[in-house]
């Protein structure tokens, strides 16, 4: 009998961090945090034969300004890497895009500074909308629906599979846009999984709309087919190898 009351925890545990998202307060500091798993060595993947590579470390000719997207992408190009600007705002992918297999690397800067929110953050914002975050979440503490691979202010990852800072991580992202009626309501919610430094981490999660800071709006009908956008929030992070296979009209 002595084991019982910790395994009633545990599992209390367990049950507590499936609760569905919309159970929780947004940016909720009670939420459990995930656990921390080191990821194995680090692989670069290349891209396959029917990707688009929307990077190659050398050119940004697939991107443009958010802000103005009649404009190039403001962020500097250097080694075989892409370097977030601070100041020069948002990028997004010249093409829209729907349905996805999204793999893309990232480093946050070796100099460390700040904390929770303000230490090292962007985010992958499918369809301009749905994001991804992107923190140094290496020993770094926030709310977990806003760490690193949170669906963010919805889901946080299953676990923390964060590389520490100045290191290459991998996310790859499969994503399936919601659907609409022809009324706009939505049929199908839009659905991720994310894979993070090869450990999975959303496993086919459903959103409960667009992601917000300290929101959680409703589904608002939108196109088919958006850019993917890279937020700039003030923190020089790289991207690199960055491609996306089509995974609509197939
Ligand atoms: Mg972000």
């Amino acid at each position: 009998m002595r084991l019982a009351l910790p395994a009633l925890f545990l599992f209390a545990g367990v049950v507590g961090a499936q609760r569905p998202a919309r159970d929780w307060p947004i940016h909720s500091t009670q939420r459990p945090q995930p656990p921390v798993v080191r990821p194995g060595g680090m692989s670069s993947i290349f891209p396959p034969s029917d990707a688009i590579v929307l990077f190659d470390g050398r050119s940004l000719a697939e991107w443009r300004s958010e802000s103005d997207t009649t404009k190039p992408a403001r962020w500097a190009v250097r080694q075989g890497h892409m370097e977030i600007a601070p100041g020069t705002g948002g990028i997004q992918t010249r093409r829209g895009f729907g349905d996805v297999q999204l793999h893309l690397e990232f480093a946050t800067p070796e100099e460390v500074r700040g904390s929770g929110q303000d230490r090292a953050n962007s985010g992958v914002f499918l369809m301009g909308r749905y994001e991804v975050q992107v923190l140094d979440s290496y020993g770094n503490v926030t709310y977990p629906d806003g760490q690193a691979a949170a669906v963010y202010g919805q889901r946080p990852p299953t676990v923390n599979a964060s590389r520490p800072p100045g290191a290459w991580q991998t996310y790859d992202i499969i994503f399936h846009r919601p659907r609409f009626d022809r009324g706009g309501r939505v049929t199908r919610p839009a659905r991720v999984t994310v894979i993070h430094n090869g450990v999975l981490v959303q496993d086919d999660v459903e959103l409960t709309g667009p992601t917000a800071h300290q929101a959680r709006p409703p589904y608002e009908a939108h196109p088919a087919r958006l850019p993917i956008g890279l937020q700039d929030h003030g923190a020089p992070i790289r991207f690199r190898n960055i491609w996306v296979r089509d995974l609509e009209g197939r």
